[in-house]
């Protein structure tokens, strides 16, 4: 077997940590799925240019997904932790850095890391 690259694992773990949050919004529908493809693909060949980049692609994937969803279908992910007020979507912090949070702009809170919604009560929970 061939050993998986560093790249391809980083590539793999973003996918799979989006996917997970798209699935707590409920928004785990198969063009959303392609959008999170067409995600990874672009980053994969941004981040073969820029190994160093390897640890910044799920918050950058995350970013490009949410970027892609405002123009098909709407804000995401909501804010789970504002319970009044206008609806509003989180935000990825650091945009460019390792660790990933989804954050809440107006509440200044960190709400979950990215892969990580489903727990913060922006979904249905598995039991
Ligand atoms: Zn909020």
């Amino acid at each position: 077997m061939d050993p998986i690259s560093p790249l391809e694992q980083a590539l793999h773990a973003a996918r799979a940590l989006v996917l997970a949050d798209l699935v707590a919004g409920q928004v785990a529908e198969p063009d959303v799925v392609s959008l999170v493809e067409e995600s990874v693909a672009q980053r994969r060949w941004w981040v073969e240019q820029w190994p160093e980049g390897a640890e910044f692609v799920a918050g950058l994937v995350a970013q490009d997904v949410q970027d892609a969803l405002l123009e098909r279908y709407g804000r995401w992910p909501l804010c789970p932790v504002c319970g009044s007020g206008d609806p509003h979507a989180l935000d990825v912090e650091p945009e460019l850095g390792p660790d990933p949070h989804w954050v809440c702009g107006k509440a200044g809170v960190k709400v979950a890391a990215v892969g990580s919604l489903g727990t913060a009560g922006a979904g249905p929970r598995p039991s």
